[in-house]
């Protein structure tokens, strides 16, 4: 599968949709269709043609990336907005209909489609989505590398836990780290949140909260390469843990681990997320439980599909999801464990590796 293929995939979906062409405005999904990187860019897919509309800027830049992905489309240039929108109208009035992005466009912009278009513009959601959340084995293999990056960076860096570093000088190391290894930085601001009470929260940004004794330190880390994310996290004890600290690692770990086993293609994103739920219920701890099992990774480090208790998704072959259990208490702390998996005809493969065996491994030394 190559992405000069992806567009084939989007014409056999669209043509359940009642629109006759679909025009792209989301980055994310022109990307994706094109190999094209730039932050100005509309893709109009007709039923035998692709174009691609950008500014002066990126004229260059996207002939080229589109030769080296394999597409072939025809490159319009608006030298300015107005010119730009004039040859999308062009583009559109060929069609009796076009279906536009519901979720990426604003009001104001349809307003001005709608005049300008002489057409009949069709809303559609997810098209481009759908077929983006299957992932092709290049796609696969990027975020393996991603995974593997952070887990040397992680690696690296868990030994210095514990020696008077903060939140954010850990921080600081991941990132570099991962940048030095080959990554283009980190996936999303990487999180290292230690103590009873940032550790409390689930997105906690780090700080200069110096990592303690008698902590537990949740760190979420992954690296971006070639546009594509990696996810993971993992939970230490800073020193001896104590009973609840333990109980609470070997439970939500117990959860993550019968996730990751429960992955498949069929099983509804609801049935999974129930999994991982059902273990921590029965352990007494549910309400500490405040997020979803998971999300999709792929060009976003959150897309579809979404695990959690509304979820009606059926997980397929191709879904990159996380598997992230955890736990969080005011005056606790918080317990973290979340792997990266590729859902196969076998169930899953595992994309990230940093040891996570129960008690909580490695303890770092405090002294
Ligand atoms: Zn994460
Ligand atoms: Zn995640």
């Amino acid at each position: 599968m190559t992405i000069a293929q992806r567009a084939e995939r989007v014409r056999a979906r669209l043509a359940h949709t009642g629109a006759e062409a679909l025009l792209v405005s989301d980055l994310t999904n022109v990307r994706w269709l094109t190999g094209f990187t730039g932050s100005n860019g509309w893709v109009v897919l007709g039923p035998d043609q692709l174009t691609l509309v950008t500014d002066g800027r990126y004229g260059e830049q996207a002939a080229r990336q589109m030769a080296l992905a394999g597409v072939a489309a025809e490159v319009l240039v608006g030298a300015t907005g107005a010119e730009t929108q004039g040859h999308l109208a062009g583009l559109s009035r060929v069609h009796r209909t076009i279906g536009f992005e519901a979720a990426h466009v604003s009001v104001q912009q349809h307003a001005a489609w709608a005049a300008a278009f002489g057409c009949t513009l069709v809303a559609t959601i997810g098209v481009v989505e759908a077929e983006r959340r299957t992932k092709d084995t290049a796609e696969i293999e990027l975020i393996a590398q991603a995974c593997r990056i952070a887990d040397q960076a992680l690696a690296e860096v868990v030994p210095t836990l514990g020696n008077g570093l903060t939140e954010a000088q850990v921080r600081n190391q991941l990132e570099i780290r991962m940048r030095e290894l080959g990554a283009v930085g980190p996936s999303y601001d990487t999180i290292v949140a230690t103590g009873p009470l940032n550790a409390a929260l689930p997105h906690h940004r780090p700080t200069d909260a110096v990592i303690e004794d008698g902590h537990t330190v949740i760190i979420d880390v992954g690296a971006l390469v070639d546009g594509y994310h990696s996810d993971m996290t993992r939970t230490f004890v800073i020193g001896r843990p104590t009973p609840l600290q333990r109980e609470l690692y070997e439970l939500v770990l117990a959860a993550q681990q019968a996730g990751v086993a429960a992955v498949a293609a069929g099983v509804s994103t609801k049935q999974l997320d129930a999994v991982c739920r059902d273990i921590i219920t029965e352990g007494g701890y549910g309400d500490w439980f405040t997020h979803g099992t998971g999300h999709g990774v792929g060009l976003l480090i959150h897309e579809d599909p979404f695990v959690n208790r509304a979820g009606d998704a059926i997980l397929q072959v191709g879904d990159v999801v996380t598997v992230e259990p955890g736990v969080y208490r005011e005056g606790f702390g918080g317990i973290r464990v979340e792997d990266l998996v590729v859902v196969t005809s076998e169930g899953c493969r595992v994309l990230t590796a940093s040891p996570k065996e129960s008690p909580c491994p490695p303890f770092p030394p405090t002294i």
